[in-house]
């Protein structure tokens, strides 16, 4: 019973949430994880770092080569109707590209293929012709050079393809969200100013911010020294700053160090689990920078995972207000969250 471990581990927290000092926020901790507290299966999709170098591997080896052939293994892959797949075929690359969390082949007939990993999506470069046999195997695409597998290891498949023309075809799939590393502080600033969200909310928010997703949202926060919860209507400019230059060394270190690796091998271990990482995936584990056990927030299939000492003050993220929320349901999403968080607050006024 998940519930009842995660409510055991809420209880442990203090009621105090104003922790004056950080040994005593401290003192109140497990040492060590809460035994019986097994492992949760998480899911997270690639995001900007994996993506980037799929991208950065399969330029040199389809871009002006042609595709000469689809094949599909599932009939719920493909998410469009116009234009056809055999207009894709027998067309040459002209570019590969990220488009938030997708990667875009572009053909010389102004066609793009536009592919979602989603959670258990992931591309394979094999020998020409390679064959396309299983339940994980969604589709090959055959070009001269290769054939590259897309699969899926899970038996609920939500990777997706879509066949759309031109960039305006394109731009429909376009979530809109910013591209950090592109972008300015005064961008940045604007784009987490258009809704009031927590900030973990807000960077994993397609619509604001491009190719951020939990594990990365999670290392960024970290690095930034800033709590997952904490609103962006409330966040100080200098905490601003500070969110906008680690959102781009986290994205930037990481995309080059999958680069890097891409260059030698085609990217086969794609995780969002990464050695390396501070907090993500490390519920219970030491925070590198002060060696306090990581904490998390549990929602859906999914956790938030963060450090106390260098994130929250101290605090554990079950404070008073967020115990009284846990004593219901535990929310989904994090979505969910934030609106009982929402409802809690006007209830005080
Ligand atoms: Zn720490």
């Amino acid at each position: 019973m998940p519930v009842s471990l995660e409510r055991r581990a809420s209880a442990i927290s203090t009621d105090s949430s104003r922790v004056s000092d950080s040994n005593s926020g401290l003192s109140q901790w497990p040492r060590r994880p809460i035994t019986g507290l097994a492992r949760r299966k998480l899911s997270d999709v690639p995001e900007l770092p994996d993506v980037v170098a799929y991208v950065a591997a399969l330029e040199p080896r389809v871009v002006g080569k042609k595709l000469e052939r689809v094949r599909l293994g599932s009939p719920f892959l493909l998410r469009s109707i116009e234009p056809p797949v055999a207009q894709a075929e027998g067309r040459r690359v002209t570019g590969v590209r990220r488009l938030g969390k997708r990667i875009v082949f572009g053909l010389d007939n102004n066609i793009y293929i536009v592919i979602h990993l989603m959670i258990a999506g992931r591309l394979h470069w094999k020998a020409r012709g390679a064959k396309l046999a299983g339940r994980m195997a969604l589709a090959a695409f055959d070009f001269e050079t290769g054939t590259l597998l897309l699969t899926e290891a899970s038996s609920k498949k939500r990777a997706s393809l879509h066949l759309v023309r031109g960039e305006a075809g394109l731009s429909e799939l376009d979530r809109g969200g910013l591209e950090v590393l592109e972008a300015d502080l005064a961008a940045f600033r604007a784009a987490l100013a258009r809704e009031n969200h927590t900030v973990k909310r807000a960077l994993t928010d397609p619509r604001l911010f491009s190719g951020i997703g939990n594990a990365y949202s999670d290392e960024i926060l970290h690095r930034a020294r800033l709590s997952p919860a904490k609103w962006t209507s409330r966040l100080t400019d200098e905490e601003t700053e500070r969110l906008y230059r680690s959102a781009r060394e986290t994205l930037e270190t990481w995309a080059a160090r999958f680069v890097a690796e891409a260059a030698k091998a085609f990217p086969e271990k794609v995780t969002a689990f990464r050695e390396g990482m501070a907090v993500h995936g490390r519920y219970g584990k030491p925070c590198p920078v002060c060696g306090s056990p990581v904490q998390r927030i549990v929602y859906a299939e999914n956790e938030a995972n963060y450090c106390a000492v260098c994130q929250t003050e101290g605090k554990l993220l079950a404070d008073r207000a967020l115990s009284q929320l846990l004593r219901g349901d535990w929310p989904r999403t994090l979505e969910e969250l934030e609106d009982r968080k929402a409802a809690d607050r006007r209830m005080k006024g």
